[in-house]
């Protein structure tokens, strides 16, 4: 039997690895070619498969490393040397994946067998026994993991008698909190050479230098104890916190290594729970955690699955406007959108909260193409994937889609002035809304609200965003327009 491993699938015992007499890893270029990916992304990707190639092949597999131009070509090239071969294959969470491989494959007069996909707890058929018609909501899912996997419960119950402690996350930093230290794998040879590589053979934006994120399963166990044993007891209270010039607070950055399969949801899910079980980290972090990885991650998988390819067609507010120029330059006056932009340009990475309130907030009240958006950031992060980036940027992100999500994610300045220190030290002014110097989210909100009331105003709980709407005078409203056609003017000319 050969194994066909994908480049996100480096765990080095992949259950499908079990009885393969053959591996085979196709290295393929023309899907590099299609985006700007950012370097570190490609990095990640490719470094991490020949550390994978060169680990399986010390534990005593044969493996067919072929680089190619496509997948078509290095399956010429396999089915040439193994003509009639069966290939098993975990099946790929991007949509219509499974069928453009299998349609290749048996092309060439061969036959793809498709198994289950580790790198999740959930299976296909496990979630849609679950789910009761096409109303998806995450919490009640998320309950149903805690039970099924019996984590952090006291008999049927959440252990400390609640479900969910996202009230404790939203909580900013005292002034004299410093960050938690974040691990840095440097580059070894392999690495060094590939992003180097990388840097000759392709249009990239972003940063190479700096790289520093996990290419080895051996990495990428180091960067999940680290976490637990740095980072963990503060990540509940910080979660949704931003802090000028710190990138990571304490976030696990463990994303890239889940989706490369580097690092089982299971186990890291177990990390966190021990550390609690220890007392060394507090429920509301360890619950936080165990939310995004066994909640939200697996959520999404499922409802990307469950509403493909209607998720990634139209917008329920008709955007059209392009992305300002801001997003790939990095060039604004605005504190907490230079900083987001810049998170993605050193390192392609920003965390959960730059992503979503500032991020793609500010796309959303600027009225850009969600799916223009949607390509900036599967792009620009080492950890984005159609199946992740789609119901997180399309659903959560800009409410292209109500698919699993009763209204948009959006805020004035005020939110981002809670939730940070970016505000003190921002030539903007949060409080104004209009005139020259005003806080760009502020008109560009009401703008928006105004925009799309139609859609909007009997939307889910938008009764009480609509009840300030109603408050507004006529001659508010003229002055919140203007400014909000000039800030998108001068956003377009590079000049915010
Ligand atoms: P932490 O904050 O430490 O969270 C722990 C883990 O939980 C993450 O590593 C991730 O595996 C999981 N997780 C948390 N939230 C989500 C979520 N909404 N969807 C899926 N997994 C989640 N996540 C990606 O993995 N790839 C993406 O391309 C991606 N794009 C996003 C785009 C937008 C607009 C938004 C709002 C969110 C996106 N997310 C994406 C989800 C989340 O922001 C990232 O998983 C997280 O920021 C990664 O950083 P971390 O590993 O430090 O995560």
């Amino acid at each position: 039997m050969t194994v066909w491993l994908l480049g996100d699938h480096l765990h080095p015992s992949h259950h499908v690895l079990d009885g393969a007499d053959r591996v085979l890893m196709v290295e393929a270029t023309d899907f590099a070619d299609r985006r700007p990916y950012h370097p570190q992304k490609l990095g990640v990707v490719f470094a991490g498969m020949r550390h994978a190639r060169d680990r399986l092949r010390e534990a005593g597999y044969t493996v067919d490393y072929r680089r190619a131009d496509s997948f078509g070509d290095a399956l010429d090239a396999h089915f040439d040397a193994h003509p009639g071969d069966d290939l098993t294959l975990m099946r790929p969470p991007s949509h219509g994946a499974a069928a453009r491989l299998r349609e290749l494959v048996t092309s060439r007069g061969g036959t793809l067998t498709l198994v289950d996909d580790d790198r999740f707890r959930c299976s296909p058929e496990a979630f849609d026994e679950w789910a009761d018609g096409d109303e998806f909501r995450h919490e009640d899912f998320y309950r149903w993991m805690r039970r099924r996997e019996g984590v952090l419960l006291d008999g049927d119950d959440p252990v400390g008698g609640r479900w969910n402690y996202d009230e404790e996350n939203r909580e900013t930093p005292p002034k004299d909190w410093s960050p938690p230290p974040t691990p840095r794998y440097d580059p070894d040879d392999l690495t060094r050479e590939t992003l180097e590589w990388v840097d000759s053979e392709f249009d990239t934006w972003g940063e190479r230098e700096g790289f520093a994120w996990p290419v080895t399963r051996a990495d990428a166990l180091d960067a999940l104890d680290h976490f637990v044993s740095h980072r963990l007891p503060a990540f509940g209270p910080y979660q949704d916190a931003m802090l000028g010039g710190e990138w990571a607070l304490a976030h696990s950055l463990l994303a890239s290594s889940l989706n490369l399969g580097l690092l089982r949801p299971g186990e890291v899910v177990d990390a966190a729970v021990e550390a609690w079980e220890r007392d060394e980290a507090p429920i509301e972090s360890v619950e936080g955690f165990v939310r995004q990885v066994l909640g939200w991650r697996e959520f999404m998988r499922h409802v990307y699955r469950r509403t493909m390819p209607e998720l990634a067609e139209g917008d329920l507010l008709d955007r059209e406007r392009a992305l300002p120029p801001l997003y790939y330059e990095g060039e604004t006056e605005m504190r907490c959108l230079d900083e987001a932009v810049s998170h993605v340009y050193e390192r392609g990475y920003a965390h959960h909260i730059e992503r979503l309130m500032v991020l793609s907030n500010f796309a959303t009240l600027y009225g850009v193409d969600p799916h223009e958006l949607n390509e900036w950031f599967h792009f620009g992060f080492v950890d984005a994937y159609h199946w992740v980036t789609a119901p997180n940027v399309l659903g959560m992100g800009t409410f292209a889609t109500d698919a699993f999500t009763s209204k948009p994610y959006v805020s004035s300045g005020n939110y981002v002035d809670r939730m940070s220190d970016h505000c003190a030290d921002c030539p903007y002014d949060v409080d104004a809304t209009t005139g020259e110097g005003a806080c760009p989210f502020n008109a560009l909100y009401w703008d928006f609200l105004k925009e799309h009331e139609e859609t909007l105003r009997g939307t889910g709980r938008m009764g009480l965003m609509y009840s300030h709407v109603d408050r507004k005078s006529e001659s508010e409203w003229d002055a919140i327009r203007e400014r909000a056609a000039r800030l998108r003017e001068r956003a377009m000319a590079g000049e915010l």
